[in-house]
């Protein structure tokens, strides 16, 4: 026997094995019934061509028509297997036996020698040429195997989870096979005149039973697991009953049959505890898709909840510029000759609308950091005036809070540099009125040097300070020290966004910021800001 013939021998044993095992698995399930008579007939079709190897023209032909007939039975059943995978529905539908017309009539013209024929040949014994309906027959093969493939791709669309991946593999694995056994059992042997070229179409089963097998295993396709510990259980139980019964005296006898008892419940425990835990796994697999597949939905709202709130924000934007305009010109810049009564009767709709505009614009920042979209507009600047006159807006309010506010110059001088006028601008105005807004009659102290490379901003108060829990959280979006503690109310008033937007900003900029806090003691905010701005490649 060469190898040839051991290899095709062992495809058609692995084939029909591999469908009894499905079958055994649960033989009430029509797609198990399904699998199982496609890989019967593929081991069928696959004998055939053995056997015919050995046979000689006057014998032949029988078996070139199994083949062929057998062929059509492949295509028929894995198109059925396809529709009734992996659902099962218990019942055939009516229509099913329409699909079974075309492989009938081809069984019919296969027995009537229409299909193929064996012909002599010189070199070997006879070869198989095409018969009439062998185009037709080629045809048949390939609709219904586009068919099935079609099918399972349906499937797979369909399916979710650890099912989606079983069905890939499948299709996967049919989709190679029925490419490959098409081609070179029926195309390839006409074309080139090489029957030998016959068998590289049988190999390719090797290739749907691969990745079948693997589905089956590693994706869980079947129980394999317990039907491996069902055997391997029985076969023990086996072989001590038989132990048992030929137990030489009554005594040897009751203890072999404790022993099979024994060994029988431990067995029954193990396939039990084995079942549990393939139970378990599927339940698991499923909870981690569903779990999957619910992030997924929440990104795509979060993402939905951000264009929204962005848009919201846009249009509520522009309304609020115009009040406060307004009412900054009225109030401030007494444009209308308010007396002092109105204005102090307007002053409180001033303040919350300076707000709201904050809390827009932050808003607003926010979501361009997020999409990366934050430009900064770099021109030369004179920090040293711009700290003055924010510090010197600052000290009303410090005032109001029993706080005292000063600049210090580290630096007789301070050289002028290229940044954002209006974005450093926030950054000083949120660390300062966070500075004023965390600390009673304390005092606050902004400084400001050059240092080798950089400027250093130092923003610094003596107030609550930060707890050191809290503090690696402090330029995350949204985060608020104690923001649930009732003895702090003034954490409640903020959005959580300025240290966020801030450290974005700087960052933009080629600087950093830190801080230094103690619970009690204060805090002190640092930035630098590079003396030599080099545009850079990041976008926050
Ligand atoms: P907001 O001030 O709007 O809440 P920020 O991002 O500016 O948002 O600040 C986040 C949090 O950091 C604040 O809520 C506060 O808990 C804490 N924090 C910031 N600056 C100080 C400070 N100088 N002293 C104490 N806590 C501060």
């Amino acid at each position: 026997m060469n190898f040839d013939t051991i290899i095709t021998a062992l495809i058609a044993v692995i084939s029909l094995l591999l469908g009894c095992i499905v079958l055994a698995n649960d033989y009430k399930n029509i797609s198990n019934r399904l699998f199982f008579a496609f890989n019967f007939s593929a081991s069928v079709w696959i004998s055939s061509s053995l056997v015919a190897k050995f046979l000689t023209i006057d014998t032949v032909q029988p078996f070139v028509n199994i083949g062929f007939a057998a062929t059509s039975l492949v295509v028929y059943f894995f198109l059925m297997f396809s529709i009734a995978f992996p659902n099962s529905p218990n019942v055939y539908k009516s229509w099913w036996h329409i699909l079974s017309v075309m492989p009938l009539i081809f069984i019919i013209l296969s027995f009537m020698n229409l299909v193929a024929k064996a012909t002599p040949d010189e070199g070997v014994n006879f070869k198989v040429s095409p018969g009439f309906f062998y185009i037709p027959y080629f045809l048949f093969l390939l609709s219904y195997a586009v068919a099935s493939i079609i099918k399972l791709f349906v499937n797979y669309r369909q399916e979710k989870g650890i099912r989606k991946e079983q069905i890939f593999v499948v299709l996967l694995g049919f989709s190679i096979y029925a490419f490959l056994a098409l081609f070179f059992s029926l195309v390839m042997p006409v074309i080139t005149h090489n029957p030998n070229i016959y068998k590289w179409g049988i190999y390719s089963v090797i290739i749907f039973l691969v990745f079948t097998t693997y589905a089956i295993i590693e994706r869980g396709l079947l129980n394999v697991k317990v039907i491996v510990t069902e055997l391997a259980v029985l076969l023990v139980i086996l072989a001590l009953l038989v132990q048992t019964l030929s137990s030489e005296n009554l005594g040897r006898g009751i203890i072999n049959a404790s022993i099979l008892i024994i060994v029988a419940y431990g067995g029954y425990l193990i396939i039990a505890s084995v079942k549990k835990e393939i139970a378990h796994n599927r339940q698991l697999q499923n909870l981690t898709h569903q779990l999957e597949q619910d992030k997924r939905e929440l990104v795509d709202l979060d993402r939905m909840k951000d264009e929204f709130l962005q848009m919201a924000t846009h249009e509520l934007n522009t309304p609020i510029t115009v009040i406060q305009g307004r009412l900054s010109m009225a109030i401030e810049e007494n444009m209308c000759h308010l007396n002092d009564e109105q204005k102090k009767f307007l002053q409180p709709i001033l303040t919350d609308t300076k707000r709201l505009a904050q809390l827009s614009k932050d808003i607003l920042n926010v979501a361009r950091i997020d999409q990366h979209r934050m430009k900064i507009n770099v021109t030369e600047a004179d920090i040293d005036s711009l700290i003055s006159s924010i510090v010197s807006g600052f000290e009303l309010k410090a005032k109001e809070k029993g706080n005292s506010i000063a600049y210090i110059r580290l630096n007789q001088s301070l050289p002028k540099i290229m940044i954002d006028q209006s974005k450093i601008t926030e950054v000083l105005t949120n660390l300062i009125s966070n500075a004023n807004k965390f600390t009673e009659n304390g005092k606050i102290a902004v400084t400001a040097k050059a240092k080798d490379d950089d400027m250093i901003i130092t923003i610094g108060d003596s107030g609550v300070g930060i707890e050191k829990e809290e503090q690696k959280h402090l330029f995350e979006k949204f985060f608020q020290a104690g923001r649930f503690d009732p003895d702090n109310p003034q954490e409640q008033q903020g959005t959580g966004l300025g240290l966020f937007i801030s450290k974005n900003i700087i960052e933009l900029h080629g600087g950093k910021i830190q801080f230094d806090s103690a619970k009690g003691k204060g805090s002190t905010f640092y930035f630098s800001l590079p003396l030599k701005y080099k545009e850079i490649g990041i976008s926050a």
